[in-house]
């Protein structure tokens, strides 16, 4: 990270009134933790403050202070404009309307393609919200419990509660800053990555009853049927994908989510020596060496099999 131009960022964003802060389509803890995180803080400084999501809030994070001011669109005009945790400009959906080209890209993702004024990009951070958690309180931006509460529950979600390959002592030590100013880590790790809905659990089941492996690579399909059939209300794969990864022999995991607009949700995850990063940018998506996804157009049995082959070609699997 280049602290000059992060110092500067942050110089205009004080000087801003009204500020529009917004993050990715599909939002995930770390999506939705910076942006409170962020959006509250500059709240506490007394700043008009809009948080937005294409998709809106999901009910998962509801619980949140501050989520109930989270919307599907921006009104009005801003002097300064930030995108969190959005490795490309499509993933902010269309929670910038019209708005120009962003001032600042805050993320962590190593496919970062560096659409704004100000591209602040950290690869080693764990998640958008731990970029936060080291300059927010570094530039005089009030951390309050609140705060703490959205940026660790970033931090929590992005790495299965402190687990990933990408952990760092420095992570677990900004964390320990957000518990003493009052982050309730237990509740944060139970609400974001243990507690989940019965539906969810039949979701799983759905997902799991199909389960499939090639070799050191396994995988599982959710189709809108499996959806209809449960009941879940989300598009997502509930997670699923963390099981998936936790399977012995599975070097890479793959989850494939059918959606009702005729694209494919894939997710990839793999064992440190293979990056699915550079598998998911082949299908014009993104994400971490580890960790990565791609939304695809088309029928979910041609997708699949197109991407197995794919995956299996360039990992040498
Ligand atoms: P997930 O598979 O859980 O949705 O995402 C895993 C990682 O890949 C996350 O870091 C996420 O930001 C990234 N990712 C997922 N889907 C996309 C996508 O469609 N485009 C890009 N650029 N990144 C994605
Ligand atoms: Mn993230």
């Amino acid at each position: 990270m280049d602290e000059r131009l992060i110092q500067s960022a942050f110089r205009e964003l004080r000087s801003a009134k009204h500020v529009l802060v917004v993050s990715h389509i599909r939002p995930d803890g770390d999506a939705v933790g910076s942006l409170i995180g962020l959006g509250l803080s500059l709240q506490n400084l007394g700043k008009e403050v809009q948080m937005v999501l294409s998709d809106g809030m999901p009910k998962i994070f509801r619980h949140l202070p501050g989520s109930d001011q989270v919307k599907h669109r921006p009104t009005g005009s801003f002097d300064m404009t930030l995108v969190l945790d959005c490795s490309d400009i499509e993933r902010t959906g269309s929670s910038l309307s019209d708005n120009p080209i962003p001032d600042v890209n805050l993320d962590h993702h190593p496919t970062n393609t560096g659409f704004a004024r100000y591209n602040l990009v950290d690869e080693k951070a764990v998640a958008t919200s731990e970029i936060l958690a080291e300059y927010l309180p570094k530039f005089g931006f009030p951390i309050s419990k609140q705060v703490a509460d959205a940026l660790l529950f970033g931090m929590i979600t992005d790495t299965l509660g402190f687990r990933t390959n990408n952990m760092t002592p420095k992570a677990l030590q900004l964390a320990a800053q957000l518990m003493e100013v009052g982050g309730d880590l237990p509740r944060l790790y139970q609400r974001g990555l243990l507690s989940r809905t019965f539906e969810a659990a039949l979701y799983w089941g759905a997902g799991l009853s199909g389960l499939k492996r090639d070799g050191r690579m396994l995988w599982a399909t959710l189709a809108l049927e499996d959806r209809r059939i449960v009941g879940y209300p989300g598009n997502d794969d509930a997670d699923l994908i963390s099981l998936l990864s936790t399977i012995e022999g599975a070097d890479v995991a793959i989850m494939f989510v059918e959606q009702g607009n005729g694209h494919v949700k894939v997710s990839w995850r793999s064992q440190p020596e293979f990056d699915v990063s550079q598998v998911a940018l082949n299908f014009g998506g993104g994400g971490h060496a580890a960790a990565a996804g791609a939304s695809i157009k088309g029928e979910l049995n041609d997708i699949q099999a197109n991407v197995l082959a794919i995956t299996k070609s360039i990992l040498e699997l």
